[in-house]
């Protein structure tokens, strides 16, 4: 908890904790991390993207690693635990091990991600993107709010825009990998769990629907006369979440809208609004779609608006493995607590790392769900039950492993 509050004053703003991808604030933590790294025994380098790994050895020199980690890059305003306490409780489970003097039949790779947020350069997963293969070359080039490129930025923070194929990793390397990260909303608060075994980072659509109906004057048109683009989409949004609260686990969400033109004595004539569905399974977030889709036609013909339905983004759900969950709902149940399963509606670098290797998550809880918030806090109790079950997932890795080599 100390090293998140150290960490936490590493920032860019004097005032508040942000610390993008590159910067200057993002060396310092990286110096910081790298010196715990070194300080219990690990190997530490900086890959072409910019990550910051540390390698605790295993008995054979060859062995698959098992990566633990998250990110150290912040949102603007950020809180202290989004990432840093994934990076720090993976170092605190290797300490444990070099405390024992414990060597395991796999090594173990704590990772911190240069950048999972994407505040500076837009690009979410960047870190992760690179480990798996998906770094996009096309995003060197782009540039920041100062104008300078992300090619300049990473090579002034250590890494190499030139070789950025060798920071792909094969899945050969890896055993798996596991991030613990607070849960950034209230079901384990509302359940009262300190953790949480996570099962899929949820399938997420966005799409923007315009409304465009006939703007005219609010004192002499009458109502039977007039075409309401806003009250056409106020149907819009309580069908939205008619449909949201149908089904269990489905999140629906309209979040913006602008009304034009926008004043107390016109009749809005185009409306524009956001949607944004999310299930941990695809076909769920598919046949919400589906359903508001028909739904927006039935109003605008209704109301005699016209309507465009345009997909943003979409993006498939992630599942967790089911072994790698298993492993992490036995060490919570060994710690005498029952093991709860919950999907996560944020996205993480599991998106990116599911291309070549298994994937698991322990969320712990945080006071309110607050996130990407300073008041963002953890329970030091919780996050000792998050650490006893970390060495409990490392531990019984280990045994199963030592068994199938046997
Ligand atoms: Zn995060």
């Amino acid at each position: 908890m100390n090293l998140c509050d150290l960490l936490g004053d590493i920032s860019e703003d004097n005032d508040r904790l942000t610390r993008r991808f590159a910067t200057p604030a993002m060396k310092r933590a990286y110096s910081w991390v790298q010196l715990w790294m070194e300080s219990i025994g690990m190997t530490v380098r900086v890959d072409a993207a910019g990550n910051l790994i540390g390698r605790y050895a295993a008995t054979n020199p060859d062995a698959p690693a098992l990566l633990l980690g998250s990110h150290l890059d912040t949102v603007r305003n950020a809180g202290r635990y989004d990432g840093p306490l994934g990076v720090l409780c993976a170092l605190a489970c290797v300490q444990d091990l070099a405390n024992r003097g414990r060597r395991l039949p796999f090594a173990i790779e704590v990772i911190a991600f240069a950048d999972e947020e994407g505040v500076r350069y837009h690009t979410a997963y960047l870190g992760s993107a690179a480990l798996v293969g998906a770094f996009q070359h096309a995003w060197l080039e782009r540039t920041d709010d100062q104008g300078v490129s992300m090619a300049t930025a990473l090579q002034g923070f250590g890494g190499d825009p030139a070789q950025l194929a060798a920071a792909q990793r094969q899945p050969s390397d890896f055993i798996g990998y596991c991030e613990v990260h607070i849960e950034q909303g209230p079901v384990l608060e509302a359940e009262n769990l300190p953790v949480g075994v996570v099962t899929a980072i949820a399938a997420q659509q966005r799409v923007s629907i315009v409304w465009v109906g006939e703007a005219g004057h609010a004192g002499t048109v009458p109502m039977h006369l007039r075409y309401d683009a806003l009250a056409g989409a106020a149907a819009f949004v309580l069908a939205a979440e008619a449909v949201g609260r149908a089904t269990p686990g489905l999140v629906v969400t309209v979040g913006q809208l602008t009304v034009q033109p926008g004043a107390s004595n016109v009749i809005p004539g185009t409306v524009t609004l956001s949607l944004d569905v999310r299930h941990q399974e695809n076909a769920h977030v598919h046949s919400a779609c589906r359903a508001l889709y028909e739904q927006a036609i039935q109003i605008a013909s209704d109301r005699q608006l016209s309507m465009e339905w345009r997909t943003v983004q979409h993006n498939n759900a992630v599942q967790c493995s089911p072994a790698l969950q298993q492993v992490l709902a036995h060490a919570i149940e060994q710690c005498g607590l029952p093991s709860y399963h919950l999907p996560s509606g944020a996205g993480h670098d599991s998106v990116m790392l599911s291309r070549i290797t298994d994937c698991a998550m322990l969320f712990v809880r945080c006071q309110r769900g607050i996130s990407h918030h300073p008041a963002e806090a953890v329970a030091v109790a919780d996050v000792a039950v998050a650490l006893r079950v970390l060495q409990i997932f490392v531990d019984t890795l280990a045994e199963r492993h030592t068994a199938f080599s046997r």
